[in-house]
């Protein structure tokens, strides 16, 4: 191998998120769909960062994706952060989004490249380490797995023409591991000679007269490409974050002049607002301190001080949104959310459908795991009296062991 004086990284690991597949569900390109509470792309990240920790991570994207993409970078445990490359931008096909983050892996100069689908979130270490060895001993190699079905060849009637022999028949998968040179040339010399419809990376260096050995792949390392694979991919995601916490939040602010208050980030018209440092929100205030309660992180006010003159009259979504991606950066995901506002006015129930999307989209969990209540104290007490709105909140985490 040729000594690289200047080498960041001696692997880099190319993470193609280019495309537009929709076909999980969402609308959304199928890297950005939501899975166990962060997007599939953190999810591939974090995996690959776990499996090899010294690569250098970079990710090819789709220019009109840079804000999902700035979201998903918010996701990232800042180890995983600190490995990434600014995101190259994609061409139409695939083919054109690899090179183009080849090319801009060329300043690296690292020694192997491996070329991964950001849609496969279970890439392991021992599946990346045997990908760096074999492409250390061939230049150029893929992971295969054998085939279990019989494969056979039809023709446009859908009659059988041929029947392959399955022994020799491998399901390839990604990351597919080369000497950085020798791909990047290969790339380029079939971009200028207008080969364009080479449908993965090895059949790019063959074209370009290499050999490509196949080692061995793992069944293990699905891709996503529907939603049924979603939700396979869900599941084994949860059953893996075993490390299941829960924390309390507890709040109060009193009334004081005004015509609106803030409850879960609603403005509710009102003959009195809640006097606070911030907008008062008492909701999220208590959300806030049960989800850094369940991560054992201070409150919400170590995280945001009242002192701090950039948080008076804040929006208080910008603290329960911290929060919940303090939840996703530790690799973990908000199991649920249970919360009771307890107040004689204003009445809570024509609210509550909104306040409880509201809190859903600000902590990105789907509907169903938000649960708001609302109780009255019989008169008794500040909140009996109308002195004040106290809020109480239940979150339930789940972290990775
Ligand atoms: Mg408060």
């Amino acid at each position: 191998m040729n000594v690289r004086p200047n080498a960041s990284a001696e692997l880099a690991i190319l993470v193609v998120a280019a495309g537009r597949g929709a076909r999980a569900g969402d609308g959304l390109p199928k890297q950005y769909r939501s899975l166990a509470g962060r997007s599939v792309l953190a999810h591939a990240l974090s995996a690959l960062h776990r499996a090899a920790p010294d690569a250098l991570l970079a990710p090819v994207i789709h220019p009109d994706d840079l804000e999902l993409y700035g979201a998903c970078v918010a996701e990232l445990d800042a180890s995983v952060a600190g490995r990434l490359k600014a995101p190259a931008f994609g061409g139409a096909t695939r083919q054109d989004s690899v090179r183009a983050g080849l090319e801009a892996l060329e300043g690296d100069r690292p020694g192997i490249v491996l070329i991964h689908d950001a849609a496969r979130v279970f890439a392991s270490a021992a599946l990346i380490e045997r990908a760096i060895v074999a492409a250390r001993a061939h230049g150029a190699a893929i992971p295969g797995v054998a085939v279990t079905d019989t494969i056979k060849e039809i023709d446009a009637d859908s009659a059988i023409v041929a029947t392959a022999p399955r022994a020799r028949l491998r399901a390839v998968q990604t990351p597919q591991a080369f000497d950085f040179d020798l791909i990047l040339s290969a790339h380029r010399k079939a971009a200028a000679a207008g080969a364009n419809e080479l449908t993965d990376d090895a059949a790019i260096a063959e074209w370009a007269g290499h050999r490509v050995h196949v080692f061995e792949g793992d069944a293990a390392n699905m891709k996503i490409t529907s939603a049924s694979d979603i939700s396979l991919a869900e599941a084994r995601l949860i059953r893996d974050l075993q490390d299941i916490r829960t924390g309390q939040g507890y709040d109060v602010h009193a009334f004081g002049p005004g015509d609106h208050i803030w409850l879960g980030g609603i403005k509710i018209t009102h003959d009195h607002g809640l006097i606070g440092h911030s907008d008062a929100d008492v909701l999220s205030h208590a959300i806030t301190d049960a989800l850094f309660g369940a991560l054992a992180d201070g409150d919400i006010g170590s995280h945001f001080p009242p002192s701090d003159p950039q948080w008076r009259g804040a929006a208080s979504k910008i603290f329960l949104a911290a929060a919940a991606a303090a939840v996703r950066a530790c690799g973990g995901m908000i199991a649920h959310v249970d919360a009771t506002l307890i107040c004689e006015r204003p009445k809570v129930g024509p609210h509550r459908d909104a306040i409880r999307a509201a809190i859903a989209a600000i902590i990105d969990v789907p509907l169903d795991r938000v649960a708001i209540k609302a109780t009255t104290s019989e008169r008794l007490g500040f909140t009996g009296r109308e002195e004040g709105i106290a809020a109480t909140a239940i979150a339930t985490i789940r972290l990775p062991l």
